[in-house]
């Protein structure tokens, strides 16, 4: 294959479109501190996500960190390792000790039914993952919530957009985190927000996002720093334009691969969810070495070699990390590492052409032995 293939590449307005969008700012010289393109995308993300609050960040991991200490959450969270390296250690950052729940192998999210088991009288939270824009057991994460006086703050970073039901991902559970980040479905370069429930996070959030600066003279709130700029908004202003037709295109490239995939033997992806609008954010696939005859990490390598970069996403569980070293037992979840071990990540993008999805998969397939 003539050009490299990345596993992503960032979406982007045409430079016309987002010149228009920042020429303002050498007006009035106001480049971050919730200027008027933080206010307009926070009104249009309000909208577009159909979600009740909405506070926006410098970036997903800071979004989470941030709604964790909005809820002033204490003792242990009950979350998964099989996602990306910020979810554990957003909760490891703020003082909280992680108790790691397995997934279940249909859609990758939190297995619901081993969930009650790891509650303990210091659970204060759950903290699930809506991996690869599959979305958790929403409604049984809320009944278990209600059952045990847990708060819930779901990981949406992969979900933007979602719909179950008709209803906007980021209105479940007491808060959701996006992310904005440069490979994501939708991004503002970097960036994210929090989603919340009750708008009394609203003021909790802002302040945390400022440095807890109520007014000039009063500082009430330990806060960081989180704040969106006017640069990052303007981007996000941008791309939301496009944001339906850049779905349109991924759900065409996902069709592709699907089509091509099913016919192979020891390849595995999971199917659409009831009631779920998708995003069509990433292309995971599971190869089963015994039927297939090729281990992952070979497939991997071939690919590599071949110019394609595909990801190991989420390899290795975030619980094994070397900055965990014995802090965790990592063999409690067996389907998080079988899972952890088969999965690769292809190429997916909004520009990525058909004929490349067939040569991909065609290449994949000569590997079978
Ligand atoms: C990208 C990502 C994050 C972090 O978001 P940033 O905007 O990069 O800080 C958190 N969780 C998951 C699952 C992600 O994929």
């Amino acid at each position: 294959m003539s050009d490299k293939i990345l596993v992503t590449k960032s979406s982007m307005p045409s430079i016309e479109e987002y010149i228009e969008e920042i020429k303002p700012l050498w007006d009035s010289h106001w480049l971050t501190n919730m200027g008027v393109k933080h206010k307009k995308l926070e009104k249009e993300l309000k909208n577009y996500l159909m979600v009740r609050n909405i506070s926006l960040m410098v970036n997903g991991h800071m979004a989470l960190e941030l709604a964790i200490q909005a809820m002033k959450l204490r003792g242990e969270v009950i979350t998964t390792p099989f996602t990306f390296a910020s979810t554990t250690h957003a909760i490891i950052r703020n003082g909280l000790k992680p108790v790691f729940c397995d997934i279940n192998p249909k859609d990758f999210t939190l297995d619901v039914n081993k969930i009650e088991s790891l509650i303990t009288k210091d659970t204060t939270a759950i903290i699930p993952v809506h991996v690869y824009g599959n979305i958790c057991k929403v409604e049984e994460i809320e009944c278990l919530a209600e059952k045990y006086g847990l708060k819930v703050i779901y990981d949406a970073a992969h979900a933007f957009g979602v719909k179950y039901k008709g209803r906007g991902i980021g209105d479940f559970g007491d808060a959701t985190m996006f992310s904005f980040h440069a490979t994501k479905v939708f991004n503002t370069i970097e960036g994210g927000a929090v989603c919340f429930s009750d708008k009394n996070y609203g003021t909790q959030l802002y302040r945390l996002k400022n440095f807890g600066i109520r007014n000039e003279d009063v500082v009430d709130a330990i806060g960081a720093n989180a704040k969106m700029n006017e640069f990052q908004a303007a981007m996000g202003i941008c791309n939301l334009r496009h944001i339906e037709n850049e779905i349109a295109k991924r759900k065409k490239i996902v069709g592709r691969y699907k089509e091509n995939l099913s016919r192979m033997e020891g390849i595995s992806f999971s199917k659409e969810q009831e009631h779920v609008t998708s995003n069509y954010a990433y292309m995971p696939i599971l190869i089963n070495e015994d039927i297939f005859g090729v281990n992952r990490n070979n497939v991997y390598e071939q690919l590599k070699n071949h110019g394609i970069y595909a990801r190991k996403y989420f390899y290795p569980l975030t619980n094994t990390f070397s900055c965990f070293k014995n802090k965790f037992e990592t063999r409690q979840t067996p389907t998080a590492i079988a899972v952890s071990e088969q999965v690769l990540t292809l190429p997916l993008y909004a520009d990525l052409k058909l004929e490349k999805v067939d040569e991909i998969c065609s290449f994949i397939l000569k590997m079978k032995k």
